[in-house]
């Protein structure tokens, strides 16, 4: 009985050790022309812009509706121009607000297949919380499969793990004329309620996609290096080098690389600790 009360009080915030900045305002920025920052401080939120619409990159906490659309005004642009919303995974602190945005601003949602299960119902892969408002995707995207609107062509990047449908997303974008490429990590924590590998998997084949996916992440080389949470990347940092002046301060991160070492240690430290030995190399190619 008490483990029950337990597992049900987890949230993905006190799985993953954070939660006052997700709801903590940040003047909204941009990152390079046409990508800006329009999340909290803890949850991230990306507007890409174009002359015939705008694409969202998730609606995080349903709480933080508002604060976004208040964002994405204050850059400028007019929340009923978002056409299309996009998400990172099927948690609630990324797309617990999709029905408000979606309703807000109109725009279709388009999403992974195995998240769009999830999403369709307001249910959260593998925690056993209270959901959130559910929303019907208008279609679905497959792995490799771009997603464009006026000038801008996103890629979404199938990598699974943390969720079955988590997606990673990639584009183009310039500063100041010179053209870069960014990448915009779904994640690759495992929370301490999933079981990965054994008898009773939290889904069948976990590990082994977190381990292809991490393998997906180092094939990619980004300019600039984004996420679903900020911490992962240096936000705060990042974003006192460009009040600063410093129009390239997301350019050209060292953190790409020791993000993805860390996360496939922790994988493989799970691994270990589940008692499968031999790490990702055992079990893909
Ligand atoms: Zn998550």
């Amino acid at each position: 009985m008490r483990s029950i009360v337990i597992a049900l009080l987890l949230t993905p915030s006190m799985v993953q050790g954070q939660n006052s900045d997700w709801t903590e305002p940040i003047e909204p920025f941009g990152i390079a022309d046409d990508l800006h920052y329009v999340g909290t401080a803890g949850l991230s939120a990306y507007l890409l812009t174009s002359e015939e619409g705008h694409i969202l990159i998730d609606a995080p906490l349903q709480e933080n509706v508002p604060l976004v659309l208040d964002n994405i005004r204050e850059l400028g642009f007019s929340p009923s121009d978002v056409r299309i919303q996009l998400t990172s995974h099927a948690h609630f602190d990324h797309v617990g607000g999709l029905a408000d945005m979606i309703e807000a601003t109109g725009a279709d949602l388009v999403v992974s297949p195995r998240d769009a299960e999830y999403i369709q119902r307001g249910a959260d892969f593998g925690l056993e919380t209270a959901g959130y408002p559910s929303v019907a995707p208008a279609r679905t995207i497959s792995h490799l499969e771009t997603v464009r609107l006026g000038g801008v062509e996103l890629t979404a990047h199938l990598t699974p793990g943390h969720t079955p449908g988590c997606t990673t997303w990639s584009g183009s974008v310039e500063i100041a004329g010179e053209p870069y490429t960014f990448v915009s990590v779904c994640s690759l924590s495992v929370l301490s309620t999933y079981r990965i590998v054994g008898e009773e998997p939290t889904y069948a084949g976990q590990a082994e996609d977190y381990c292809r996916s991490v393998a997906h992440l180092r094939s990619l080389d980004p300019d600039i290096f984004l996420g679903a949470h900020g911490s992962w990347f240096g936000l705060e940092e990042k974003i006192t080098a460009l009040r600063a002046g410093d129009l390239r301060a997301f350019v050209a991160s060292d953190r790409y690389g020791s993000y993805l070492d860390s996360a496939e240690e922790r994988i493989e430290e799970v691994l270990a600790e589940q008692g499968h030995s031999g790490g990702c190399a055992s079990l893909v190619q």
